[in-house]
């Protein structure tokens, strides 16, 4: 199987964490996100032990928050020891709302408004981690205001293109994220930043894709980071002490997709980023990584109830449900691959389908040309895996249907973290 956590009773019924995946949804409803708890806390260990061994006692992953954010999920980071990287002040207010420590909030984005700055430095947020120029002004303004001394870190471009999805590389030098080295902007924006005293700038940060497999890209963006950081103490005589080199590990979506032995991954990182510093006669900084997809991912599966099958002789055939774009657009943005299974299979003939969805949009498809019985008929559950990043995260409201709830699955027993958007939950913000 896929994952670990993905397995098929005897009589072929599909399991998830050990559950039933038809009885969770009997219980629940479809469409319906389930999240193997469990999981997730064995890959928040996993990165905690790898970055122990590989980094020292105290470097720190932080949960990119934005891969699925709901309270539930910051009460787990915070028993597991992760700090969070946050985008917006929706999901700062939330991860302070399920009890998560402000100080261990780091505070991303490339387009922070004034309201923004402001709400997080209201809260005391740790670490602004800032993007551009226009930030780093307004800022130092508002934490000035405040007598405050703002812990920031700056967020550089190193110019690496991880050969991954356009859509999703962030490292090249002309991206929209932060300031690039190439250019000579980065070493004016740290200039600039050290010059401002209510901002303590403690290190850099960069973040160069995501679903990197590619073994060779973090020890590259290690090379450059601490060339820059060596760069900047030869210019300016500052010495960073702290560097984040954010997330981007990939997950498994399919059987195609090769094995990432991420604490081996890491483990080469540490053992390059010391070997670099040590050349550049440098102090070893905090190391910190902004994982996101490669905690929750696999993690997740989507269940829905099939509501049509459609054949069309001699074009194709759909497996129309009651999800689709709305639960999960990724298909759609980037063409996304994803692997499908019948919940309960019967008869050994299979079929191609379309999975589908049901927004009014022709493109609104979960999955193109899967294999699925071909006796597959209307309400059949039918379960998406490694849904459990960008997915619930990612879903909208289009054509006004309610988002589905979210399940966490614990030790043989599941519970409701997010409730199911119903029609009045729709129209609440309505005047
Ligand atoms: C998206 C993102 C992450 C998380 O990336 P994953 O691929 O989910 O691990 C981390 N840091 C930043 C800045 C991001 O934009």
């Amino acid at each position: 199987m896929l994952c670990e956590n993905i397995a098929r009773a005897a009589d072929g019924a599909l399991l998830f964490a050990g559950q039933s995946v038809n009885a969770l949804a009997d219980t629940y409803g479809t469409p319906l996100y389930l999240m193997d708890e469990d999981r997730i806390r064995r890959n928040c260990r996993m990165y905690r032990a790898a970055f122990r061994d590989a980094f020292g006692e105290d470097a720190l992953p932080l949960y990119a928050g934005k891969a699925a954010s709901f309270r539930q999920i910051y009460r787990i980071m915070a028993e597991e020891g992760l700090g969070i990287d946050a985008v917006s002040p929706g999901e700062i207010g939330t991860a302070l709302s399920a009890g998560f420590p402000a100080e261990e909030i780091y505070y991303h984005g490339d387009g922070k408004t004034d309201a923004d700055i402001a709400y997080a430095l209201d809260r005391g947020v740790g670490c602004f981690i800032v993007d551009n120029g226009d930030e780093l002004i307004s800022l130092s303004e508002q934490a000035a205001a405040r007598s405050l001394r703002q812990k920031v870190l700056l967020r550089i471009t190193p110019g690496i293109d991880p050969h991954t999805y356009h859509a999703v590389n962030t490292g090249a030098v002309d991206v929209k994220f932060g300031v690039p080295v190439e250019t000579g902007q980065a070493m004016e924006f740290v200039r600039a930043a050290l010059g401002m005293k209510s901002l303590e700038v403690a290190g850099l940060h960069c973040h160069v894709g995501s679903m990197v497999f590619d073994e060779d890209v973090f020890l590259r963006t290690i090379d450059l980071m601490v060339g820059f950081m060596a760069d900047v103490r030869d210019e300016l005589g500052f010495v960073f002490r702290e560097l984040n080199v954010g997330g981007g590990y990939g997950v498994r979506y399919t059987d195609d997709d090769p094995m990432a032995d991420i604490p081996a991954r890491i483990g080469e990182v540490g053992a390059r980023l010391r070997r670099r510093i040590a050349e550049a006669g440098l102090p070893l900084p905090r190391f910190l990584m902004e994982p996101g997809r490669s905690i929750v991912a696999d993690a997740g599966m989507t269940v829905y109830t099939v509501c049509s099958v459609k054949r069309i002789p001699g074009y194709k055939s759909y497996v129309i449900t009651d999800g689709g774009m709305t639960d999960n657009p990724r298909y759609c943005l980037y063409g996304a691959a994803y692997t499908v299974l019948h919940a309960a299979p019967r008869g050994k003939l299979r079929a191609i389908f379309d999975l589908a969805g049901r927004c009014c949009e022709s493109g609104d498809i979960i999955q193109p040309a899967i294999s699925l019985p071909a006796a597959t008929c209307r309400g059949d559950r039918i379960a998406v895996c490694t849904t459990g990043a960008y997915n619930f995260s990612m879903a909208s409201n289009y054509n006004r249907f309610g988002r589905p709830p979210l399940v966490m699955l614990r030790g043989g027993e599941s519970y409701l973290a997010v409730r199911r958007e119903t029609v009045e939950d729709v129209r609440a913000l309505d005047l």
